[in-house]
């Protein structure tokens, strides 16, 4: 990478709490790869790993990303860890800072948490040179609270892209998209069958936070604002990490059904990813319950069996 811009961190994860960073007077930003070969990181990674994991380093290698002063990796898996260990020896950036995160939503995991977002303002702050006050703290959650995320996240990709909302009709089936970091090439295809895509549920869409309303938080959390920090992130829509939050998971998914007026699910499952394995027999199990068919195709980052895709693609359209 290039010389490091001071102000910029970037991050990868959804469950990054992105409002400290700004707290701080810096800017967060979230480094999205472009798809492609990855031979670079292919030589530090055995072959069966999570190929986004591997698109990241191979950009990071190739210095292809803007060069930030530092990268918050969220531990949520084995391969993020994987890369933030490779990440902090290969001295990728001039900073690394790990956080750890719950895979469950109560009062002990988030009490917990604020504890430890707490200790991370500690260091972001002392690295900086910069004090973190609580009052930057709230003024960080409420400008977060204002329209979408600077970090290039569709959430409700079908709205964007088609003008639906969720009360609004269209003549095609309405379909919901599931998968970690869903390639841009299956929303192509998917429009391209004939069917709308009115929902993401993704790392980079509705998984990002939901509960945005700052009003009456200072009550909610005690006028504690990390309490509040850890409030919103572990209680947004659930990550498939979130293995002890199943039902929380079902709960979600049946609201996505509802509002969006769900009529068909394409789970994109990412070669080697462990939990989206566990994930996808949940999402089958709720949907089909509902009544809603649930296609999965497997591939990796840039796409997959793009043949295969179409055919199964449109036996789907023709099932609803
Ligand atoms: S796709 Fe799976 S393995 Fe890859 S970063 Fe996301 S959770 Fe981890």
């Amino acid at each position: 990478m290039g010389e490091a811009r001071k102000e910029l961190i970037g991050w990868f994860c959804s469950y990054t709490p992105v409002e400290l960073i700004r707290a701080l007077g810096l800017t967060p930003l979230r480094l999205l790869p472009p798809p492609g070969k990855t031979p670079r990181a292919d030589a530090y990674f055995t072959g069966n790993l999570c190929p986004y994991v591997k698109a990241i380093l191979e950009t990071a290698l190739a210095g292809e990303f803007p060069a930030p002063a530092g990268i918050l990796f969220v531990a949520s898996c084995n391969a993020m860890i994987h890369l933030s260990n490779i990440w902090r020896s290969l001295k990728l950036t001039p900073r690394v800072w790990i956080l750890d995160v719950p895979r469950r939503a109560d009062s002990l995991a988030v009490n917990y948490w604020a504890r430890r977002l707490k200790e991370l303002g500690g260091e972001l702050s002392a690295s900086f040179s910069r004090p973190l006050e609580e009052e930057a703290l709230w003024r960080a959650l409420e400008e977060e609270s204002h329209g979408p995320r600077q970090d290039g996240s569709r959430g409700e990709r079908g709205r964007e892209r088609n003008g639906l909302s969720p009360g609004r009709k269209t003549s095609r089936p309405r379909l919901l998209l599931v998968g970690s970091v869903l390639p841009d090439v299956l929303r192509d295809m998917v429009e391209e069958a004939g069917m709308s895509v009115v929902y993401e549920d993704a790392c980079n869409g509705g998984r990002l936070v939901g509960e945005r309303n700052v009003t009456g938080a200072g009550e909610r959390s005690g006028g504690d604002p990390y309490l509040y920090l850890a409030q919103r992130y572990l209680y947004k829509p659930p990550c498939p990490r979130m293995v002890a939050d199943r039902d929380r998971r079902r709960i979600y998914l049946r609201e996505v059904v509802k509002t969006y007026e769900v009529q068909g699910a394409v789970y994109h499952a990412m070669k080697f990813c462990d939990l989206a394995m566990v994930d996808f027999t949940l999402v089958k199990d709720e949907l089909e319950g509902m009544g809603i068919p649930v296609l999965k195709l497997e591939g990796d980052y840039a796409g997959g069996n793009r043949g295969q895709w179409a055919t199964r693609l449109e036996a789907l359209r023709e099932m609803l």
